[in-house]
C-alpha cells in the first residue's frame, strides 16, 4: 500500500521511495528509506498534509508526496526499546573530555594561524544558541526549520585568532534548498580549518546523516552533542567514548542553552584545528552488510578515481560516493575519461543488482545502518521524553482537527488586538508625547536665539512631524515582533504552517508563508523580512510581493479619516470590506504569479516539527533590543532623508524661495503634473496627489496632508472620489521602508517594479471603482 493510506495511529516499513530527483533525495536524506519504520499521526484539520514519525522524530509530508512511498503495515514492536534500556548506563558528565580522542601530537599551524570554524548542523539543532555562546552575540534564535538564512561570523570568546561562522541549518550535503547551499558552499569553498558539527542529541539518528557525509569531507571536525540536558533529564544517555572510537572524532557533550561543555568543546575545536586532526574513520560501509555491495562499489569506485581526486584536491571517499549517487558536476571536475565513466556506471549497475535498491537509496541506507550501529553501541534512549509527551498534549488542541483553526484565529486575534489595541497604543501615545514635547521645546528654543525661518520649518514640521510619526511606531513594531518571537521560539508556527498548508497550496504557495503574510497585517516592513525562513527563493520572492496586499495598520488612519467624514452608517462594513478586498486581490494576485512570473510548484512541504520549548528570555531581549537598533537606525536614515526631500518640496518654489501656501511649491507643481494622470480615476486634484505622493514616506501622512491642504473643503470631494480614494490608497505603492526592505531582499529592479506594478494595479481598480460609483 501507499503511505498515504496508512491510518493515523498505524505503523509501517517503508518498502520504496518513488519520485525523482532533489524531492527524492531529500527523502532519502531525511531518512525516509526502504525498511525504515514510519508511523502517521496525524492528518492536518483540512486533511493534507500529514505528520509522521520517522527515526524518532516528527515530519510533515504531503498526500501527494506520500503517495509516491510504499509501506507494508506492521504491529507495532516494542520489544526493542525494552532491551536497549536494560543496558547500565555510563553517564557522561557534561563536557567530559573524550578519553579516546589522542590529542597533543603533531605538527600545528604555524602560531598567528586565524583558526576559521564553520558551525554546521541540522535547522534546530541549537547552532545559533551555540553561536551564540561562543561569540558572545546575540543572533536571533527560534524554534522554527530555517530561522538562520545568512551566515553569521564571530570571534570565539576569549580566543582573538579564532573565526567562527554560523551556518543555516542543512540536512544533508546535497542541499535541498537554495538557502541550504549557503552552507554547503562554505564547507567546500571557504576551506573552514575545522567543522564544529552541532548534533541534536535528541534526535540523534538524523542528526548523524550529515555527521557521516561531513566526516567523508576530510576536514578536521568535532561533534558537539547537544540538548544534552533535555536526554537526560528524561533518563537518556550517551556513551561518548563509544561514540567517539566509532565516528574518529572528538565528541562533546554539551547544552548550549545552559552554556555546560562549551568550554571542552572550545577546547577540542582549537585543537584540531591547530593539529589538523582529520577524522580517523571514513569506512563505514559494513564488509557483511547485504553481500557487501555497497561496500565493495565503494572502494572500488574509490580506487578508480584516487588519482583523479588527488590532482582535483577533492576528498575521495566524498567523492565516490557522490558519483555513485551521480553527479555530473563532479565528473567534470575529477577530468574522468570515457573509459573510466563507463566502468564507473558498470560498477553502479552490478551495486543496483546485488543490494536490490537503485543507487542512492542504497548509500542512503548504508549510512542510516552504520548510524544504527553507533546508536545501538553508544546511546540509551529515554523511554519516552517529556517534551515529547508535553508537544503531543500541546498538539491535540493546537493541531487537533476541529481545534486547530479556532484556536489560530484565537491566538492571531489575541495577539493583534493586545499589540494594536491595547498595548502598543498606550505606549505610542506615550512616546508622542515625548516627541511632542521635545519638538516643542526644540521650537522655543530655537526661536529665542532667532533661528532662521527655514531651519524651524524643516526641523518642526520635517524632521519632528516626519521621523517621529514614524519613530513614534517603535512599541507596536517591537510589542508585535515581541509576540510572534514568543509563538516563534515556543515552536507554534511550525504548526500553523502545518495547519494551513493545504490552503496556501492552492494559490501556489506553501504553508510557511502564512507568517509573512500575516505579519504583514502589522506592518510590511518585517513581514518581508520574515520572507528569509522560506525554503526557496520561488516562494520567498512570491511571498514578498504578496504582503503589501495585507493592509498594514498605517492605512487604518486613512480608512477611518474618510469613512468618518463620507461613510459614518456603513464604517465597520467598508473597513473590513478594505480588508478583504486587499486579501482577494492578493489572491488573485498570486493566481496571476502562479500561472506567469512564477510558474512551477512550491516547494514540496517536508518539514520537521519541533518539540515545544520554553522561549528563553534572554533570546526574547536580546532579539528586541536587535529589531529596535535595526528600526530605529532605518528611521534615522532612510526615512530622515526622505523627509527632509518632501519637506524643502513642498516647502520651496522654484526660484528656491520659502513659500506660505504650499500651493506655490515644487511639490504643488510637481503633483500638478501628475494630476492629469489621476484625473480619469477622480483623483485628479493636485491637493490629493500631493496627499498620495507624502504618503509613500509613511501611509499615515496621507491623512495629515490631507487635512492640512483641504481645510474644511473636503466634503466638496464626493462620495465616489471618496471610495476610488480608499481603494487607491488600500492598493497603491507600500511605503519607502518597506520598498527599502523589498529592496534589500529582492534588489532594486524588484523595489522598482514593485512600486510601479501596484500605482497601476491601483489605478485600474479606482477606475473600476469610479465607474461603478458614476453608475449610481
Ligand atoms: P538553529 O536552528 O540550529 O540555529 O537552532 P537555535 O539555536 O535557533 O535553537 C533551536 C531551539 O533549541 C531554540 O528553541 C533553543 O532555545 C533550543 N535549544 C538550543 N540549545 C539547547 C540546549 O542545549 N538545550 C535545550 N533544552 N534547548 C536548546
Ligand atoms: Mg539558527
Amino acid at each position: 500500500m501507499k503511505l498515504n493510506e496508512l491510518k493515523p495511529g498505524r505503523s509501517a516499513v517503508i518498502e520504496e521511495v518513488g519520485g525523482s530527483g532533489a524531492l527524492r533525495q531529500h527523502f532519502l536524506d531525511m531518512g525516509v528509506i526502504p525498511g525504515t519504520e514510519v508511523t502517521v499521526i496525524k492528518l492536518a484539520p483540512m486533511g493534507d498534509p500529514m505528520e509522521l514519525r520517522i527515526h524518532g522524530y516528527e515530519l510533515t509530508l504531503r498526500l501527494a508526496d506520500a503517495e509516491k512511498i510504499s509501506v507494508s503495515p506492521v504491529d507495532r514492536k516494542a520489544a526493542e526499546q525494552e532491551k536497549k534500556l536494560q543496558r547500565s548506563p555510563e553517564h557522561p558528565g557534561l563536557g567530559e573530555e573524550g578519553r579516546f580522542h589522542p590529542k597533543g601530537s603533531g605538527d600545528p599551524l604555524p602560531d598567528g594561524t586565524k583558526l576559521t570554524f564553520a558551525l554546521v548542523g541540522n535547522q534546530n539543532s541549537g547552532k545559533t544558541t551555540l553561536f551564540n555562546q561562543l561569540t558572545g552575540s546575540n543572533q536571533h534564535v527560534g524554534n522554527f526549520p530555517g530561522v538562520t538564512v545568512d551566515r553569521k561570523d564571530g570571534v570565539i570568546r576569549g580566543h582573538s585568532d579564532t573565526l567562527v561562522t554560523d551556518l543555516p541549518g542543512i540536512y544533508s550535503m546535497s542541499p535541498y534548498s537554495s538557502e541550504e547551499l549557503v552552507s554547503r558552499d562554505f564547507v567546500f569553498r571557504e576551506h573552514p580549518k575545522a567543522i564544529i558539527n552541532i548534533v541534536d542529541a535528541t534526535n540523534i539518528e538524523r542528526n548523524l546523516y550529515l555527521t557521516m557525509q561531513l566526516l567523508e569531507m576530510n576536514i578536521p571536525m568535532v561533534v558537539a552533542l547537544n540538548m544534552m540536558d533535555e536526554l537526560r533529564g528524561n533518563g537518556g544517555t550517551v556513551d561518548v567514548n563509544a561514540m567517539e572510537a566509532m565516528l574518529g572524532v572528538p565528541v562533546v557533550p554539551i547544552s548550549a542553552a545552559k552554556n555546560e561543555g562549551v568550554d571542552e568543546l572550545v577546547r577540542h575545536a582549537i585543537h584540531v584545528a591547530r593539529y589538523q586532526e582529520k577524522p580517523l574513520e571514513q569506512d563505514f560501509c559494513g564488509v557483511e552488510d547485504h553481500g557487501g555491495a555497497v561496500h565493495r562499489a565503494l572502494h572500488a569506485v574509490s580506487h578508480l578515481i584516487e588519482d583523479h581526486a588527488e590532482r582535483a584536491g577533492l576528498p575521495v571517499r566524498f567523492s565516490a560516493s557522490k558519483l555513485i549517487v551521480g553527479d555530473p558536476l563532479l565528473e567534470e571536475q575529477l577530468e574522468l575519461d570515457q573509459n573510466e565513466k563507463e566502468m564507473l556506471e558498470h560498477l553502479v549497475l552490478q551495486l543496483e543488482k546485488e543490494r536490490g535498491m537503485d543507487r542512492s537509496a542504497s548509500i542512503a541506507d548504508m549510512r542510516f545502518a552504520f548510524i544504527r550501529k553507533v546508536c545501538d553501541a553508544s546511546v540509551i534512549r529515554p523511554k519516552e521524553s517529556r517534551e515529547r509527551l508535553r508537544s503531543e498534549k500541546i498538539d491535540r488542541i493546537v493541531t487537533g482537527r476541529h481545534t486547530a483553526i479556532p484556536f489560530f484565529i484565537l491566538i492571531m486575534g489575541a495577539v493583534f488586538f493586545l499589540t494594536f489595541f491595547l498595548i502598543g497604543p498606550f505606549f505610542q501615545d506615550l512616546l508622542q508625547g515625548g516627541i511632542d514635547a521635545l519638538k516643542e521645546g526644540a521650537g522655543r528654543a530655537m526661536e529665542a536665539v532667532h533661528v532662521n525661518a527655514a531651519i524651524r520649518s524643516l526641523v518642526l514640521d520635517g524632521i519632528f512631524e516626519g521621523v517621529g510619526t514614524v519613530v513614534s511606531f517603535l512599541p507596536i513594531i517591537v510589542i508585535l515582533f515581541f509576540f510572534l518571537s514568543l509563538l516563534e521560539d515556543s515552536g507554534y508556527i511550525a504548526r500553523v504552517a502545518f495547519v494551513m498548508d493545504k490552503l496556501l497550496r492552492r494559490i501556489g504557495l506553501s504553508g510557511r508563508s502564512i507568517v509573512p503574510m500575516l505579519i504583514g497585517f502589522g506592518c510590511t516592513v518585517p513581514a518581508v523580512m520574515s520572507t528569509r525562513t522560506l525554503p526557496s527563493a520561488r516562494d520567498r520572492r512570491m511571498t514578498i510581493l504578496l504582503t503589501p496586499f495585507m493592509s498594514c495598520t498605517a492605512k487604518m488612519p486613512i480608512y477611518g479619516f474618510f469613512v468618518y467624514a463620507f461613510f459614518p452608517r456603513f464604517g465597520w462594513l467598508i473597513i473590513t470590506g478594505l480588508y478583504l478586498l486587499g486579501i482577494l486581490t492578493g489572491i488573485a494576485v498570486a493566481l496571476l504569479f502562479k500561472n506567469t512570473l512564477f510558474k512551477g510548484e512550491a516547494v514540496p512541504f517536508v518539514m520537521e516539527l519541533p518539540n515545544y520549548r520554553f522561549p528563553s528570555p534572554r533570546n526574547v531581549a536580546l532579539l528586541l533590543w536587535e529589531k529596535s537598533k535595526d528600526f530605529l537606525r532605518r528611521a534615522f536614515s532612510v526615512i530622515l532623508i526622505a523627509t527632509i526631500v518632501v519637506w524643502f518640496l513642498k516647502s520651496f518654489n522654484f526660484s528656491l524661495n520659502l513659500v506660505t501656501d504650499s500651493h506655490e511649491s515644487i511639490l504643488a507643481a510637481a503633483a500638478g503634473l501628475l494630476a492629469p494622470l489621476m484625473a480619469p480615476v477622480g483623483l485628479g486634484d493636485w491637493r490629493i496627489v500631493t496627499s498620495l505622493i507624502s504618503g509613500f514616506m509613511a501611509k499615515e501622512s496621507v491623512v495629515s496632508v490631507m487635512e492640512t491642504l483641504f481645510g474644511g473643503g473636503l466634503a466638496s470631494l464626493g462620495t465616489v472620489t471618496a471610495a476610488s480614494m480608499l481603494v487607491f490608497s488600500l492598493l497603491y505603492t507600500p511605503c519607502v521602508a518597506a520598498i527599502a526592505a523589498i529592496r534589500r531582499e529582492m534588489g532594486r529592479k524588484w523595489a522598482l517594479g514593485v512600486v510601479l506594478w501596484q500605482c497601476a494595479l491601483a489605478w485600474i481598480a479606482a477606475l473600476i471603482v469610479r465607474l461603478i460609483g458614476l453608475l449610481f
